[in-house]
């Protein structure tokens, strides 16, 4: 018997389009319109490292939708960084930035390596080359690559600094670079600051009260630390956390910069020390008796295997995509409430675009601006989940789809066949 395929991630995403068409009862031809990216790109990517040995890497740019403004998304370097991956990304953003209203379209962007298997050297060269070819499809009006997992502010610095050796100085082609190159304050902990903001809002329509919460977090990078550390100021209690190595459970609750400073030492968070906490295997932090889930690791982290075992009211979907959507079924008829990735990590895209608008005025803002700014898209657009929820009669994920559609939708008949 063949193997069974893996799902499609982009045909995943589609569903998710798809039941909110259903509910603005979209025409056919729309819905190939809007789920059709606009275009993509593959190039092959030849390194002759540091040790004298050729790799060829493949790397990737889907562009899904431009009808709201210049399409915006991640650069991704991880080995699972398949077109499909990063078509299914590329469609998340059109309809993350939407959702939040910003002024974009989506896309996305991948090379499919190990970076930590590169040396410095050898990370910005393929960076560079990447960046050469790419400088003609990409651009401040254009489309406006960001970080994502496996890349960071230095890598954006090279991919800059490259693409204005064609274009001239362009700090607004991308986002997410060092201060002293044109970054934004509080971009660092913009997705998990935004998460909080979503948590803040829904808990009292859940009559959860934030004070005393336990919390559950799945990854412990960026988006994990930053989403603990706000909740946890808030008067949540952390109960367990895990990362690739293995879950840390602690019941009584622990403490964020203490586990952070046992992450960065020992390399992962089991090795965090304190009374009645308990090691245990990476896959169980999901099952965690807890008040609300913060995954913030992989897409496909809750699943029809494990959505039953969930003990969370909340999940606040700090990665992208992290339940599938037979999970989503399982958790509606258990009345788990799930606010969707879509909006719960919007934060981190949303300070992207104050960094951009920074750029493009030659302008400093200061972090309590961001912070401000970013609580007022996080409100506005959680208004507008809500009202479509009543509208539709509808679980959170679906309100968040129509609300982004029907933008998207409305932006592409304006502007006619483009
Ligand atoms: P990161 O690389 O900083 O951290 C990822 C964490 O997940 C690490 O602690 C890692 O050990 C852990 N991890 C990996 N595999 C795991 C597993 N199987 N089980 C448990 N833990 C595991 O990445 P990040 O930037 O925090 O991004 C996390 C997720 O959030 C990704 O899905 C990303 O696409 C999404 N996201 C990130 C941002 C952002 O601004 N960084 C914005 C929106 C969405």
């Amino acid at each position: 018997m063949s193997k069974p395929s893996r799902p499609s991630a982009f045909e995943t995403v589609n569903r998710l389009f798809d039941k909110a068409a259903d509910l603005l009862e979209l025409s056919e031809e729309k819905r190939v319109e809007l789920t059709t990216p606009y275009r993509e790109l593959m190039v092959r990517l030849p390194l002759l490292s540091e040790d004298g040995k050729l790799h060829v890497f493949r790397g990737y740019r889907v562009q899904h939708d431009n009808s709201r403004g210049p399409m915006k998304g991640g650069i991704r370097y991880h080995p699972d960084a398949d077109l499909d991956e990063v078509r299914a990304l590329a469609a998340l953003m059109t309809w993350k930035t939407a959702v939040v209203g910003l002024p974009y379209g989506g896309a996305k962007g991948g090379i499919q390596c190990d970076p930590r298997q590169l040396s410095t050297l050898d990370l910005e060269r393929l960076t560079r080359r990447f960046a050469q070819r790419m400088e003609g499809f990409i651009g401040p009006r254009e489309d406006i690559p960001g970080p994502d997992m496996g890349t960071n502010a230095r890598i954006m610095a090279w991919m800059m600094d490259e693409y204005s050796k064609f274009h001239g100085y362009s700090p607004g082609v991308v986002t997410g670079k060092p201060l002293e190159l044109g970054g934004s304050q509080g971009r660092e902990s913009a997705t998990g600051r935004g998460l909080f903001f979503a948590v803040e809002r829904i808990a009292p329509e859940l009559g959860l009260a934030l004070d005393g919460a336990r919390v559950a977090v799945q990854g412990f990078g960026n988006v994990g630390y930053w989403a603990a550390r706000f909740l946890a100021d808030a008067g949540c209690r952390i109960v367990a956390v895990s990362d690739i190595d293995g879950t840390i459970r602690c019941p009584d609750g622990l403490d964020i910069g203490a586990l952070r400073e046992a992450a960065q030492r020992a390399g992962s968070v089991t090795a965090y020390e304190g009374p009645g906490c308990e090691r245990l295997d990476r896959e169980e932090l999901i099952s965690s008796d807890c008040d609300i889930l913060v995954p913030a690791a992989l897409g496909g982290a809750i699943h029809a295997g494990n959505a039953a075992d969930i003990k969370a009211k909340l999940i606040a979907e700090g990665a992208n995509h992290p339940t599938t959507p037979e999970a989503d079924e399982i958790l509606l008829e258990r009345e788990v409430t799930v606010l969707p990735d879509i909006y719960a990590n919007a934060g981190g895209v949303t300070v992207s675009y104050f960094e951009w608008v920074q750029n493009l005025q030659q302008m400093r803002w200061s972090a309590e601006r961001v912070d401000d700014e970013l609580h007022q898209v996080m409100q506005t657009a959680f208004d507008a989940i809500k009202k479509a929820r009543g509208e539709f009669d509808t679980d959170w994920r679906a309100a968040a789809f129509v609300v982004a559609v029907r933008r998207v939708a409305e932006a592409a008949r304006l502007r006619g066949l483009h």
